[in-house]
């Protein structure tokens, strides 16, 4: 049952938010038989690509209660949309028929929290971590009015990404005019463990 694919990526993306509302409600279906294993070891046709947050508290298959096998997952502090990430994506959907792209962002992201310490204080950080707050910070920018700056710039990362992928790839680009793909953007709570789609 884990690993029939869903026939549209509308029903891919139904199967990921039924997934995570057995998350929530602690009936999820982990683990998986050996045998199902066994049978991935073969090759693997994962329905939908995830490009999250490295966040320890957002463990992609968990949040979705899905099996080995069911999604190609990029994970980057701060689910930052890069080229590489956006190739992995494309071998996802080119080579393996994934239907459904989720740019997935968290609450209380700390690497959205680093791009608004560094344009509200200045605040620097060391080594390479500074390239993650300056990637974020003209997202962040974006959202500075809001109510809750930084609930509405997680919000507005993952729109971003999702532009971003959207405006990049050609080969998503295509796949979503013929119907065989959609491209959402995701808040996954850490609070209620829900995922709500945002764009
Ligand atoms: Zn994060």
């Amino acid at each position: 049952m884990p690993h029939t694919r869903p026939p549209d990526p509308q029903a891919a993306l139904d199967r990921l938010l039924a997934g995570n509302r057995r998350f929530v409600a602690e009936t999820a279906q982990y683990p998986i038989p050996s045998a199902e294993r066994i049978k991935l070891a073969s090759g693997q046709a994962p329905f939908a690509v995830v490009i999250g947050c490295s966040d320890s508290r957002v463990p992609v298959e968990t949040v979705f209660d899905q099996p080995p096998g069911n999604l190609f997952v990029a994970r980057l502090a701060g689910n930052i949309v890069s080229d590489f990430c956006i190739a992995s994506a494309e071998y996802a959907i080119e080579a393996l028929q994934s239907m459904l792209v989720v740019v997935l962002g968290h609450s209380r992201c700390g690497a959205v929290r680093a791009a608004i310490d560094t344009i509200e204080t200045g605040a620097e950080f060391p080594g390479h971590i500074q390239l993650l707050a300056d990637a974020l910070a003209p997202i962040a920018e974006q959202t500075r009015s809001a109510a809750d700056w930084w609930e509405a710039a997680v919000e507005r990362n993952v729109i971003a990404g999702k532009e971003r992928i959207l405006r990049q790839s050609a080969i998503v680009q295509t796949a979503t005019a013929n119907g065989t793909l959609a491209v959402v953007a995701a808040v996954y709570d850490l609070s209620t463990g829900l995922v709500n789609v945002v764009g």
